[in-house]
């Protein structure tokens, strides 16, 4: 198998969630072995940050990557999930704002809009990262995401428990392969409890935040007025989330993870256990 970059240039725009202003990415093709590369084409000398868990600097409400001189480019997770599925290895991405656009809180857009884009296939031979060893990060509350040994891809296990009676217990068990990403997950949106929105609200962030950007629930109600997208939508989203945060290892992975209550900070301690010892993986 070959690396893939896009094999021309395209353009997607729409609103950040925290400044609510337009934000717009155009993707450029990238030269083999260069990875997943984000340019503030809005800041003077054009930083370039690289996509990958080193440069990780904030996972609160989002995946955000930043570089020494504290320039941000945040929310990058739903893009990072439709370029793993789409085999994207290299491509340079021109952000003119610190957030990427949140769309409708899922990735069915972005993928929608990219996998229309035709690919060129570089004559480098593409390199997965295979696990050997289970790793495994867990916090002070018990809640563990781990990485394992898989015959075959990418194979995820996660499952939540939140005490709103609409969203309660939700599991997904699965390999990760385009059907299901399109069908399943791509379309999952970001989720929140309207109490939530309204301090993030009164604190001044959230400013693009509205009901056609995240699925909001209040106690047991859907505020949506479609309800809700698939009847796991909750833990479907936090795979979406967890297969872009997979991606800043730079590499497809081999494994098997599985997680229990955990989002982007997790995501990327157990990437950092991963890298920690040479032993527990192998590029191939
Ligand atoms: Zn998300």
């Amino acid at each position: 198998m070959f690396q893939t970059t896009f094999a021309i240039s395209a353009e997607i725009k729409g609103v950040g969630l925290h400044s609510g202003l337009e934000s717009k990415m155009t993707f450029y093709p990238a030269e083999p072995n260069s990875g997943i590369v984000f340019v503030r084409s809005d800041l003077p000398d054009k930083p370039k940050i690289p996509a990958l868990y080193s440069n990780v600097v904030d996972t609160r409400n989002c995946t955000c990557l930043g570089d020494k001189n504290k320039n941000i480019v945040s929310t990058i997770e739903h893009l990072m999930s439709v370029l793993y599925i789409m085999g994207v290895d290299n491509a340079i991405i021109e952000v003119s704002n610190p957030e990427l656009p949140i769309m409708d809180g899922s990735a069915e857009e972005i993928y929608n809009i990219l996998k229309e884009v035709p690919l060129r296939e570089q004559r480098v031979k593409k390199k997965f990262l295979k696990v050997l060893k289970e790793v495994s990060y867990t916090d002070d509350k018990g809640n563990k995401i781990s990485l394992a040994p898989s015959s075959h891809g990418l194979r995820i296990n996660f499952e939540i428990e939140f005490p709103s009676p609409i969203v309660g217990h939700q599991e997904f068990h699965g390999r990760i392969e385009e059907n299901i990403y399109a069908l399943e997950i791509a379309p999952c949106r970001t989720f929140c409890e309207k109490s939530q929105v309204d301090y993030l609200k009164s604190i001044g962030l959230i400013k693009g935040g509205n009901l056609g950007n995240a699925l909001v629930l209040d106690g047991d109600t859907v505020l949506n007025s479609g309800g809700m997208k698939h009847p796991n939508e909750c833990v479907n989203h936090k795979v979406l989330d967890a297969i872009g945060d997979m991606y800043t290892s730079g590499y497809s992975i081999i494994g098997e993870l599985t997680a229990s209550k955990t989002g982007h900070f997790h995501n990327n301690e157990v990437l950092k256990v991963l890298f920690s010892d040479e032993s527990n993986y192998e590029l191939v």
